[in-house]
């Protein structure tokens, strides 16, 4: 078993920097923008981009967590989450979500990250940021900005570091 660095810590920071100034370009501002995390990573990833936005555009943005276990299409029917209560505290209604998490691959955490959110009122729009595209859709999502493509095997794995949970930036393949 190898792991082989793909991201270090400046390679990560220069992404999330880009993936900031592609957001406020392609939505010509922030305004009326929320960017919503999917636990764990995505959380820290958003809460990092708000920040550069803050210092690019000067304006606050809006994080949510997103709690999604209860969407997912894997998980046993009768466990609906839109029975237990809505994933975010606050409407959607009309927000133009910007979506976060760490690895992209099949694209059905995302699935059920739209269904949760489409239950917390509709959005006039959503965007998907992930910091790695791993390749191997199951389904037809794409992101929308990307930290790096990494071209994977299914038996390989990605592991993403961040500094608020791991201790230090840094992104690997084990193959
Ligand atoms: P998907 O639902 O697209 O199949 O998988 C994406 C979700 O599973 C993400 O929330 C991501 O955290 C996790 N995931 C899938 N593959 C990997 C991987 O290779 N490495 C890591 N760290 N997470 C992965
Ligand atoms: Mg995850």
């Amino acid at each position: 078993e190898q792991h082989r660095i793909i991201m270090d810590e400046t390679a990560i920071r220069r992404a999330l920097t880009r993936i900031a100034h592609e957001i406020v370009e392609k939505n010509k501002g922030i305004d009326n923008c929320v960017l919503v995390g999917i636990r764990t990573r995505g959380i820290y990833l958003a809460q990092r981009i708000a920040e550069r936005i803050h210092e690019i555009e000067g304006l606050p943005v809006e994080v949510q967590e997103l709690d999604i276990t209860l969407y997912r299409d894997d998980r046993e029917a009768g466990s609906s989450g839109a029975a237990q209560g809505n994933a975010t505290s606050v409407s959607m209604k009309n927000k133009r979500v910007i979506l976060f998490d760490d690895v992209l691959y099949t694209g059905r955490t995302i699935r059920a990250a739209m269904d949760a959110l489409m239950d917390c009122g509709r959005p006039q729009s959503i965007q998907l940021a992930v910091l790695v595209d791993r390749g191997h859709r199951e389904l037809p999502i794409r992101p929308d900005y990307v930290g790096k493509n990494v071209p994977t095997s299914k038996q390989e794995q990605i592991e993403v570091f961040l500094q608020e949970v791991d201790e230090n930036d840094q992104v690997t393949i084990i193959h």
